[in-house]
């Protein structure tokens, strides 16, 4: 059987001591293994990255630019390629997969422009032919550990950029489906990147341990569940690293009895059931203000929820793909037991579904679940699955006060017509990406995408603008070239311009 391996200054190697299985969830098949990562592997890629870094960091942006472009041409030229990747081994079906690989394309398109990011600020004069001047120089070797729901996207949302800005770069990726990853980070080598400018080590949580401890790794960024974020966050902090910790979700919808109920189901249904729930920015709640409009949207999203296919990936026809592994499929089959236990209706029920000809995969069909309380398991935690539940409220405070509650802080959306209640829902809400009429409100690249709670671990966003300030620290230079017209006596106060 074929094993993943690692890119370690430019060349792919195996090291074929320890390996984990990994499945292509639409069969149940276990297809390849990848390699974990000896602390040897680690070391080498952290000291290739290092040896890099000097040349890399003197390189001019604009030349950084130029591999960039052609990173996103390769990315554009082998998108079957990457799709069909992602989806033997994440499930995604392919047009799906193609909005990942777009949106990954859009950070690098971001990424080509560093000649303009990096330009710093200037001021002439703040003294007596004294200028001053502040740049934003790169960290050195930064690493990043990535989920395997997004194994194109969220990798793109790092590396790019960190490397525009001028750092070299370890990755991480999910152990789960590793091959598009490992295949991408390929290209940026083919584009032209000098080797050990990019590295990628596969492994588990041990892999991610020697990354967090090494002396040489400036930055970690992690995308990721919520208890592992927030242990990398306390390790990688502990170890005096700049960190940013993106974890888990419980994104709710609000639906006022004013919103366009037919926009809302189509929209619902794309935003809890595509990618089968499997997105940090899935919408799983969806609390519905008044009982007429709650029964009268359950009704809709019922009717269309008959027509939803669930199925294997490589058949265009399916609105959406297995759940990752088995142990997966269980837990999501788990929690919406423990609803229907503790009192909640299931409306619509996606356990065990038939798959023909593939039953062996990881399944779970679309799930409507009604009357849930927020005292529910199945409330409180991520299902991370193809779910949705209905909470119904009297009034849009209540429903806010909800959302507000609970611990996470990812995205939310409102359903209305109403435009001084969406801006107040947009203006009170504790959540760090808010959608009005729109399901799901991922920032484009050249915003930065970050939640609130925990959510997020960390100060600066993931991507765009805060992805530059992330992967670069301010120096500040303050220069006089002293002359017979500027010269100044000796002065032991603090210099001010008067
Ligand atoms: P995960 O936390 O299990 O794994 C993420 C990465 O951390 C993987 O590379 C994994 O190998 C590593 N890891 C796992 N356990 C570890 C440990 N104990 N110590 C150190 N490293 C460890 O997450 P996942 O199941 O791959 O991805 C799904 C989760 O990611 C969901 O909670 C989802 O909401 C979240 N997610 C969040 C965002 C966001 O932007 N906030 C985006 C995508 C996914």
């Amino acid at each position: 059987m074929q094993t993943i391996g690692h890119l370690i200054n430019g060349a792919v190697i195996t090291e074929g001591a320890a390996s984990l299985p990994v499945y292509n969830p639409s069969t149940g098949e276990t297809t390849t293994a990848v390699d974990i990562a000896s602390p040897s592997t680690v070391e080498q890629a952290v000291l290739k990255a290092k040896a890099a870094y000097p040349a890399w960091r003197d390189t001019p942006p604009i030349r950084r630019a130029r591999i960039m472009q052609k990173f996103v041409q390769l990315l554009e030229e082998n998108a079957d390629t990457i799709c069909d990747l992602i989806g033997q081994e994440h499930g995604k079906i392919r047009h799906d997969a193609m909005g990942e690989l777009q949106r990954g394309i859009e950070n690098v398109e971001y990424a080509c422009g560093i000649p303009n990011l990096l330009k710093g600020e200037h001021t002439r004069n703040v003294g007596p032919g004294i200028d001053a001047w502040s740049e934003f120089q790169p960290l050195g070797v930064v690493a990043g550990i990535t989920p395997f729901n997004f194994p194109v996207m969220v990798p793109l949302w790092m590396y790019p950029i960190a490397i525009a800005c001028g750092n070299c770069f370890v990755l991480k990726p999910s152990e789960r489906d590793p091959s598009s990853t490992l295949f991408v980070a390929q290209l940026l080598q083919e584009a032209g990147l000098p080797a050990g400018v990019m590295n990628v080590v596969n492994g588990d949580k041990a892999t991610v341990n020697a990354l967090l401890d090494h002396p040489d790794i400036s930055a970690v960024s992690f995308v990721g569940s919520t208890p592992v974020a927030e242990s990398i966050y306390a390790r990688a902090s502990a170890n005096g690293k700049r960190c940013q910790a993106l974890g888990g979700a419980k994104n709710h919808a609000i639906v006022l009895p004013d919103a366009d109920l037919d926009n809302a189901v189509s929209q619902l249904l794309g935003a809890a059931f595509g990618s089968s729930g499997e997105r940090c920015m899935a919408l799983s709640v969806v609390t519905v203000v008044g009982d007429q409009t709650a029964d009268a949207l359950i009704e809709k999203l019922q009717a269309k929820m008959v027509e939803l296919r669930v199925g294997a990936y490589s058949d265009n026809n399916n609105d959406f793909g297995p759940v990752i592994t088995a142990a997966h499929r269980n837990r999501v089959n788990t929690l919406i037991t423990s609803a229907e236990t503790q009192g909640a209706k299931v409306v619509v029920d996606g356990r065990n579904p038939d798959v023909e000809g593939h039953n062996e995969g990881f399944y779970v069909g679309a799930t409507l679940i009604d009357a849930v309380q927020p005292t529910m398991e199945s409330y409180q935690q991520e299902i991370f699955g193809p779910v949705l539940q209905v909470v119904r409220v009297a009034s849009m405070s209540q429903a806010m006060q909800l959302i507000n509650d609970h611990e996470y802080g990812n995205g939310t959306c409102i359903f209305t017509r109403d435009g001084e209640a969406a801006r107040y829902f947009s203006d009170h809400i504790e959540v760090g990406m808010v959608g009005i009429n729109v399901p799901l409100p991922v920032p484009v690249a050249y915003h930065s995408f970050g939640g609130w709670k925990r959510s997020f671990f960390g100060d600066l966003s993931a991507y765009g603008p805060d992805g530059v300030r992330f992967y670069t620290r301010r120096k500040t230079i303050t220069q006089r070239w002293p002359s017979d017209a500027v010269r100044e006596n000796v002065s032991f106060s603090m210099p001010v311009m008067k």
